[in-house]
């Protein structure tokens, strides 16, 4: 039986599906957020609040655990290094300031002669009018951005003068890709060549948000061992320890890109909880941890959706469902519209 206790910063359903993976393999739980309400102390031991740069918050939640995790990539760097003098934090607080910088990000990954979309930095308004071969494009910024939050479409460099830009932030200006469509590839490593890798999982979005998700993806076999080898070669280069999610655009012309990468376990890999024997989260967890890596095994395809906003009052609703379909409620207190509330994973 395992001694081990895991702090766990971010305290979304990413940290709840960790905490209730974690309790499975009788690993405690701590988790730390700047959310009082937030959904994942409803499922670990211990939870503590504060804000990210909370000094004394911070030490007392590392007071209690032996290593810790994140489930958001957007900590401070500052926060991840200092709290890496006194416990081990995995995966590496350097990792998390590659990834959280989109362009840092994308410079890193085409430096591996990986193809990403076209992209330049952006600092000022003026910079994007000599840039009409990047257009049209997606203006994004380069830290902070979820959930297609923080990014303009734009047509032509005119029309930044109405979007009310403020370019105190940096931006990368990313011309947009034809889309086929969207995958993504889930890969846990423990160590030096050491994986575990699912398949590569078919995504729709809708207004820039994850809606549906599906195994096995409908795509050629060159991109199903391109993408897998992309994603080992990202993995092995960060030294990665534990889940990681890579995202990939497959344009018209069946050319695979990689779009992002999240140093974190995935929205897209929820299906992984009912469709194979080991899911993304127990990955995590066995990885961080040191826990003996189990072989991946499909139990069944599956389909997930995401239920945003009111979405899932008729979920909450439904007194039962079929024996393959399994409904999570992220117990999140206010419903917003398109808020990720919930999803439901069918096995088919
Ligand atoms: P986020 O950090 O918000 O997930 P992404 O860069 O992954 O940001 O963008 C969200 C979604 O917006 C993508 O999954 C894709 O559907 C769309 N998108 C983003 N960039 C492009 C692009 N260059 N070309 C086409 N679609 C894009
Ligand atoms: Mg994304």
């Amino acid at each position: 039986m395992s001694e081990i206790t895991l702090g766990i910063i971010g305290g979304g359903q990413l940290g709840s599906m960790l905490a209730i993976a974690a309790k499975k393999l009788n690993v405690k739980t701590v988790i730390f957020c700047d959310d009082t309400d937030a959904p994942a102390q409803n499922f670990c031991n211990q939870f503590v609040t504060g804000s990210y740069d909370n000094k004394e918050k911070i030490s007392e939640f590392i007071n209690q655990v032996d290593l810790v995790t994140y489930e958001f990539e957007n900590i401070p760097f500052e926060t991840l290094s200092e709290i890496n003098k006194f416990k081990p934090v995995l995966p590496k607080p350097s990792v998390n300031r590659l990834i959280q910088h989109r362009l840092a990000e994308k410079d890193f990954v085409n430096k591996l002669n990986i193809r990403t979309t076209r992209y330049v930095s952006i600092e000022k308004k003026s910079d994007i009018d000599a840039l009409e071969d990047f257009l049209p494009g997606i203006l994004k910024t380069t830290t902070l951005g979820y959930d297609g939050k923080g990014q303009y479409p734009i047509k032509s460099s005119n029309e930044i003068n109405s979007l009310n830009i403020d370019f105190s932030k940096g931006y990368i200006l990313e011309k947009h890709v034809k889309l086929k469509k969207e995958i993504s590839i889930i890969i846990t490593r423990f160590s030096n060549n050491k994986y575990e890798i699912y398949e590569p999982i078919e995504n729709t979005h809708e207004d820039q948000i994850l809606k549906y998700s599906k195994i096995p993806a409908e795509i050629n076999e060159k991109i199903f061992n391109q993408s897998r080898d992309w994603a080992m070669l990202i993995a092995e280069e960060l030294k990665y320890v534990g889940t990681m999610c890579v995202e990939f655009f497959i344009d018209r012309n069946d050319n695979l890109y990689v779009n992002e990468i999240a140093p974190r376990v995935h929205n897209s890999g929820h299906l992984t909880i009912n469709a194979f024997n080991v899911s993304q989260f127990e990955n995590h967890i066995r990885a961080v941890c040191g826990l003996e890596q189990i072989p991946l095994n499909k139990i069944s395809n599956a389909k997930m959706m995401n239920l945003l906003g009111n979405q899932i009052t008729h979920y909450r609703n439904t007194q039962k469902f079929n024996d393959n379909e399994f409904f999570f409620d992220y117990l999140k207190k206010d419903i917003k519209e398109k808020r990720k509330m919930g999803h439901i994973t069918t096995l088919v």
